[in-house]
């Protein structure tokens, strides 16, 4: 029996979170003993190129010294208090540090809590019920935010998930990623307390908003009183140090973090303007605690992640520089194969569809060739390249990739692309 089959006796589907289960595009996912800079092992000993880095949190790659030298300095004086504790506030200066339009933070332990907080906040601050999200944008597994596209001309969303009451969901309109008309459409009912939108979306693969698109839904947020959230959990120092604000110079109510704000450890934060988070309790009205929130090991990580990305400042021109080679390399690969491909790259993310024309929202990327994605990464993964297992999600360039790995890996591709 395999690993896979037992995990499978005890975990549910055998694995934590589904997209590890490989159902989209087929075969078992190995089962990884150790990383090692951009390298993952298999339990059989396999080697493979990572291309997913905990599906973005670790930018250094794998093991590297100064995170790992201050999560075990951290545990040695104890994993966790309940109590405040002073690299919280280093942390919390870091980040702010930033921003210039972000007064306070909370930190919580993921992306799903980071999120489903901002939003409450944000109905909290505005009085208002209503929130509109994009298709094809993914912001964690609470129940408000996970919604699919209702029928015909309703802009209200349905619950994608058994579980979900659609009563919840009736609160949530969907708009469509990079069209600023049906986020008016949306606003019409005069009851939408927030906007949420990933700024660089890297849940449909990797779509850049566009610049207009994005300055409008500010505009429009502000002339109709609504708190606009940019869900930077994954682009959030990934696209670039300060995620989408060093693309587009956009300025968001509140900002949400996770991945890489914890350097591989379980981190979420949510951070806005003074008047809004003054609201968060023990300051104001609106309740949100967390007893593992802002625990010590997880913020060492963080902090000295932050450190390290701020002492670097062009890594990121250089992680770009490498994401590029490896995005022309497989378009230059595809027209030599007659294969149609659309590549997007940001900082140090990157993402290709399968498809004749460049998606700019949710229902162009689903005309993407999925069965073709899945022949690739299973070609790739058997010859040590590990890309994510599913055609909608980014990859991610680590600073210890180096100019070889990307040869190694354009090499491959060339091998497979003509039976693809
Ligand atoms: N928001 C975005 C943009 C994400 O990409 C994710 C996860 O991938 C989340 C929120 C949820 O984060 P977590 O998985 O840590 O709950």
């Amino acid at each position: 029996m395999s690993v896979f089959e037992e995990a499978k006796k005890y975990i549910v589907g055998g694995v934590n979170s589904p997209v590890r289960a490989f159902k989209s595009v087929g075969g078992e996912p190995p089962f990884i003993e150790k990383g090692e800079g951009a390298y993952i092992f298999d339990i059989n000993g396999n080697r493979y190129l990572d291309y997913i880095q905990s599906w973005g949190p670790l930018i250094f790659g794998h093991c590297d010294k100064d995170i790992e030298g201050a999560i075990c300095n951290a545990v040695s004086k104890g994993v966790s208090f309940g109590a405040p504790t002073t690299v919280e506030v280093e942390l919390a200066k870091e980040v702010l540090e930033l921003f210039p339009h972000l007064d306070l933070i909370r930190f919580v332990n993921s992306g799903t809590e980071a999120t489903m907080s901002a939003i409450r906040v944000a109905r909290g601050v505005s009085g208002k019920d209503d929130i509109i999200k994009f298709e094809g944008c993914y912001h964690g597994h609470s129940d408000s935010l996970l919604v699919s596209a209702g029928s015909g001309a309703a802009t209200f969303g349905t619950p994608s998930s058994p579980g979900v009451p659609s009563d919840f969901t009736k609160h949530t309109l969907l708009a469509k990623y990079n069209d600023i008309e049906s986020v008016k459409k949306c606003f019409e009912n005069g009851n939408v307390g927030c906007v949420i939108i990933e700024p660089i979306a890297g849940n449909m693969s990797l779509v850049p908003a566009e610049k207009e698109f994005l300055a409008e839904l500010r505009e429009l947020c502000t002339k109709n009183g609504a708190v606009l959230i940019f869900d930077e959990v994954m682009s959030g120092f990934r696209a670039g140090l300060r995620g989408s604000y060093d693309v587009y110079g956009i300025e968001a109510d509140i900002v949400t973090f996770g991945k890489v704000i914890g350097g591989g450890m379980p981190v979420g934060a949510f951070a806005g303007k003074r008047e809004i988070m003054e609201q968060l309790s023990p300051e104001g009205p609106i309740y949100q605690a967390g007893t593992l929130s802002g625990n010590p090991v997880a913020m060492n990580a963080g902090l000295a992640m932050l450190k390290k990305l701020k002492s670097n400042p062009d890594l990121y021109k250089d992680l770009e520089a490498k994401a590029k080679k490896l995005m022309n390399g497989f378009e230059e690969i595809s027209k030599e194969n007659g294969i149609d491909i659309q590549t997007n790259v940001v900082g140090s993310m990157f993402g290709f569809f399968f498809n004749s024309k460049k998606p700019k929202n949710f229902d162009d990327v689903n005309e993407s060739d999925t069965k073709r994605y899945a022949k690739f990464h299973f070609e790739m993964l058997k010859r040590g390249f590990y890309f994510a297992p599913s055609a909608y999600e980014t990859g991610f360039i680590c600073t210890v990739m180096r100019d070889s790995d990307i040869d190694a890996t354009l090499n491959a591709y060339k091998e497979i692309a003509p039976s693809l």
